[in-house]
């Protein structure tokens, strides 16, 4: 089976339906053709400013929703980033192999950093998609799935890797963005010509995965439409009710034609309240199973060490032959 890694940073509560939509959907089916590897990425956190205690949970509350959400433990590696020393270790080697140019020249990091100008911007940020190439090339993954915003992350991951081998000896597998089809893209139930996200959302546009069955319901049904009426697919004229028939589509496992076929001539009303059950069906289990693994965090965190065991295994040879090439001295 082909080796896949991804992973999520734990930014926050709860997970938010995109989340699901765009990523753990994907991987619960990937899980079954692909030698899978899942981690919750606390080191990618630390680059901004996190709340210790805040920190702790949100790792286990992340790691106890990708399970949920139908990430098998014995199936698939799960685990977190930092209970494997080789993340940081080898994101050390990439770095003295990057440019300093080419690092600055990450469109994430120019964003993030003309925002908040260049002394609140940490190091750490800087470093942050070397750190994640070395996610990704310890395992030797060849499937990497994220979002369009990560494309120039494992552009980079390919060129270092390319170069590490051409310098030191074949070393690295050179790995493949996933990227997602656009229809996976949820936006803001309030605002739909933005995406959805954990941080940049209000809290009226997200459905939390979390949330309770009700409020999700409550959400679904204040979201912002339009005065035509009719349920149809038009991204441009009709975000709103497009982005809630994607929803659906995805949900309910249906295609938007058979959808927009079932609600014609019918008000958004009945479109909303049926999707709401969907929602509320999908869900609802998520959360309650969620709620059930933060209720026993000491297996919880059992399940994380048998997954980090499992990873460091690979994760540790990779380092290896990694110091080994560049010559490091092994300690006697
Ligand atoms: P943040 O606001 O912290 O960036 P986020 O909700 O955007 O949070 P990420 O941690 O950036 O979440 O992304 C985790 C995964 O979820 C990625 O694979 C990303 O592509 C996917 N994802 C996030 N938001 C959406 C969305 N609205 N629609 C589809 N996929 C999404
Ligand atoms: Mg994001």
């Amino acid at each position: 089976k082909p080796r896949l890694f991804s992973g999520m940073q734990p930014s926050a509560d709860s997970l938010q339906i995109g989340n699901y939509i765009g990523a753990l959907l994907q991987w619960k089916q990937m899980q079954v053709s692909h030698d899978a590897i899942f981690c919750v990425v606390d080191l990618h956190a630390i680059t901004v400013a996190q709340d210790p205690a805040e920190l702790r949970e949100a790792t286990r509350r992340t790691a106890a929703q990708y399970i949920a959400a139908g990430i098998d433990p014995e199936l698939s590696t799960l685990f977190v980033q930092s209970h494997v020393l080789a993340h940081p270790q080898l994101a050390w080697v990439l770095n003295t192999i990057t440019g300093f140019g080419e690092a600055a020249r990450m469109t994430q990091f120019k964003d993030k950093s003309a925002k908040q100008g260049t002394d609140a911007t940490t190091v750490g940020l800087f470093a942050y998609p070397m750190l994640m190439a070395a996610d990704i090339l310890l395992y030797n993954a060849v499937d990497v799935p994220v979002g369009e915003d990560q494309r120039q992350h494992v552009e980079l991951t390919r060129d270092l890797a390319t170069r590490f081998n051409s310098r030191f000896g074949e070393t690295f597998v050179i790995p493949e963005a996933q990227i997602q089809k656009a229809t996976a893209k949820i936006y803001d139930l309030q605002e739909p010509t933005n995406k959805m996200s954990k941080s940049a959302s209000t809290d009226k546009g997200v459905i939390w995965m979390l949330d309770e069955p009700s409020k999700s319901a409550k959400k679904i049904k204040s979201a912002t439409t339009d005065s035509d009426g009719e349920v149809r697919y038009d991204v441009a004229g009709k975000p709103g009710i497009s982005n809630l028939l994607t929803i659906y589509s995805v949900l309910a496992d249906r295609s938007i034609e058979s959808l927009e076929t079932e609600y014609a001539g019918r008000g958004y009303g009945d479109f909303k309240k049926e999707l709401a059950e969907v929602v509320v069906e999908t869900f609802g289990p998520i959360r309650a199973r969620t709620l059930e693994l933060l209720d026993d965090p000491a297996e919880l965190d059992r399940i994380l060490a048998k997954g980090a065991d499992k990873a460091a295994a690979i994760a540790d040879a990779t380092l290896a032959t990694v110091y080994d090439r560049i010559g490091l001295l092994p300690r006697a």
